[in-house]
């Protein structure tokens, strides 16, 4: 949307105090992320009290509870749904206080202002499938893949851009081109974006566990330019509560899945997220779970305390987990992954890795390896021997590990 308003003749400022219009983007996705939106919202409500802007609301949050949002908070100026950005900024320019629609989930639009050294890239959006949990399909619709061409043009534009990596996203990469080309193409667009010009890697992120298979675990650790980092939020590891997520494959097959992947490389990186506390979760079903990290001994590791979430088969459980029980379930699996992260990083010290450095800190350069995903994983810290142009690849000699870090020298 930024590039969108930029070529139309906008500026996208830095500073509230210098903006006429403010648009916040929402997540309507799980309680935590619902309250932050609102409480963005209400700031911005509050500072609209002694300033002169339109205030424009967008995004799932808007999409999914539209009515409510805008009789409780009338002071907002515009509410747009799920929207192409395109439409959105031809929204803003006519000032339509609200525009709510079917969600329109992906664009042909390709232009970008991004400068930074990653981006993310939408390859689709919207999802077909059924856990129990989630409430996504309610508002992001069905399953809906971009063209090879839009993403194609997208990449490049970012790559000419600077852009040094690009992660591929959707509700579900492995089911990309479903819709589009009859099959799952996932491997067909990296191999396109493999063969680009430009010095830049490729990051895949949300394999569905029941779908992902040979052919993309295949893909994805041939291919120069994809990096070897396999994102698949199992969200549990006991059978019982696999199946009451609406989860397909045993913990047996999660298990040999990942056996499978590290057999080919055993250097790939392998990150998953977990849900702690789902209706009727006993505390055999978490020694389950527990007893399964410690098998699968993820790299990374995402933890979340289920949230309830309305209009989805398993907020009709009645077997509710106490706050304090999954509180302390949260916490037991974070410190069980924090040894497992610190155990599996220490077989790089002594070995180099090729790493994305992209800023600076005092007396180091802060960087990330195929192992670690922006915003998410660990970091690489390597000392300031000499100047290099930053964002750039290179290759650190890597010599002390911390739970989630790396440390290293340049060479
Ligand atoms: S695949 Fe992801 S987005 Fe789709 S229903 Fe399951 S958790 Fe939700």
């Amino acid at each position: 949307m930024e590039g969108i308003l930029k070529s139309r003749g906008h500026e996208i400022v830095k500073n509230v105090d210098e903006a006429q219009v403010v648009i916040i983007d929402t997540c309507g996705f799980i309680e935590s992320a619902k309250r932050e939106s609102i409480e963005e919202i209400l700031d911005f409500v509050n500072y609209k009290k002694k300033h002169d802007l339109f205030l424009c609301v967008k995004g799932c949050l808007v999409q999914r509870y539209y009515d409510q949002l805008r009789s409780e908070i009338p002071e907002v100026d515009a509410w747009y749904g799920v929207l192409a950005p395109s439409q959105i900024a031809d929204a803003i320019e006519k000032k339509e206080p609200f525009l709510v629609t079917q969600p329109e989930t992906v664009y042909s639009d390709t232009v970008r202002n991004c400068k930074g050294s990653f981006a993310y890239v939408k390859i689709a959006d919207g999802c077909n499938r059924s856990c129990t949990f989630c409430a996504i399909p309610s508002f992001k619709g069905d399953f809906k893949s971009r063209s090879f061409q839009t993403i194609e043009m997208e990449v490049r534009n970012l790559v000419q851009n600077g852009v040094k990596e690009i992660i591929l996203v959707a509700q579900d990469t492995t089911a990309y081109g479903i819709d589009l080309y009859q099959k799952p193409s996932l491997d067909l667009l990296l191999e396109r974006l493999n063969v680009m010009d430009g010095q830049f890697k490729i990051r895949v992120l949300y394999l569905h566990p029941d779908h992902i298979d040979e052919k993309i675990i295949k893909t994805i650790l041939s291919l120069e330019k994809v990096v070897p980092y396999f994102d698949i939020p199992v969200q549990h590891g006991s059978d019982k509560i696999l199946k009451k997520m609406g989860r397909y494959r045993t913990s047996r097959e999660l298990l040999d899945l990942i056996e499978q992947i590290r057999d080919i490389n055993p250097d790939s990186a392998i990150r998953t997220s977990i849900i702690v506390g789902f209706p009727g979760e006993t505390d055999e079903d978490f020694e389950e779970l527990i007893c399964f990290l410690k098998k699968a001994r993820f790299d990374r590791l995402g933890a979340f305390i289920y949230s309830e979430e309305e209009g989805t088969m398993a907020s009709l459980i009645e077997e509710k987990v106490p706050t304090h029980v999954a509180q302390e379930r949260y916490e037991e699996v974070l410190l069980l992954q924090s040894q497992i992260s610190y155990e599996r990083l220490e077989r790089f010290v002594g070995r180099n890795l090729i790493t994305l450095i992209e800023g600076r800190r005092k007396n180091k350069y802060i960087g990330r390896s195929h192992l670690d995903s922006p915003e998410i994983d660990g970091n690489v810290f390597v000392e300031k021997t000499r100047k290099i142009s930053v964002p750039g690849y290179y290759k650190v000699h890597i010599t002390n590990v911390s739970e989630y870090d790396l440390e290293g020298i340049l060479l």
